[in-house]
């Protein structure tokens, strides 16, 4: 598990066929069809997506030996709610803030709920700092102040 040191987790994406060597064109959801030949080939999204899809229960290991994508690019996929475990799955995250198991995303959804509670006092004590801040400056003074030339 070393995902969480904030690396970039770069991502395969088929630029050219494998039989001919056309430009792959996206077609959606992890997708790509040869221009030339209209061979299909999937990105780490999509190989990932297709797997989880057919086999629910696997785990986070067999999905990652059968698509041949890393354990720590699926993690990341999972992290960003790009793709949503099956409520059967072995395959676990854990929430950011307590550590609970969870679906997808960065918190369980108690944490979650309590996070954004969190945004919003601090968004509002912005706020009203703003508020108290402009109820409380002068409108006639002069910011500018008088320039005086001095001469060395
Ligand atoms: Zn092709
Ligand atoms: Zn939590």
């Amino acid at each position: 598990m070393n995902n969480r040191r904030g690396e970039t987790v770069l991502f395969y994406k088929p630029v050219n066929c494998e039989k001919c060597g056309g430009p792959m064109i996206f077609k959606g959801v992890g997708e790509y069809e040869c221009e030339q030949c209209g061979a299909i080939a999937y990105d780490d999204y999509g190989k990932v997506r297709n797997y989880i899809e057919k086999h629910p229960g696997a785990t986070l290991g067999d999905v990652s030996y059968a698509t041949g994508v890393s354990k720590e690019k699926i993690r990341q996929l999972l992290v960003e709610e790009r793709i949503e475990v099956a409520p059967d799955s072995v395959i676990f995250l854990n929430c950011a803030l307590c550590g609970a198991e969870i679906r997808s995303g960065r918190y369980c959804s108690a944490c979650a709920a309590k996070v954004k509670q969190d945004e919003q006092r601090v968004a509002k004590v912005v706020k009203d700092k703003q508020k108290k801040m402009g109820y409380a400056s002068d409108p006639n003074r002069d910011v500018t102040g008088r320039r005086r030339f001095e001469r060395h």
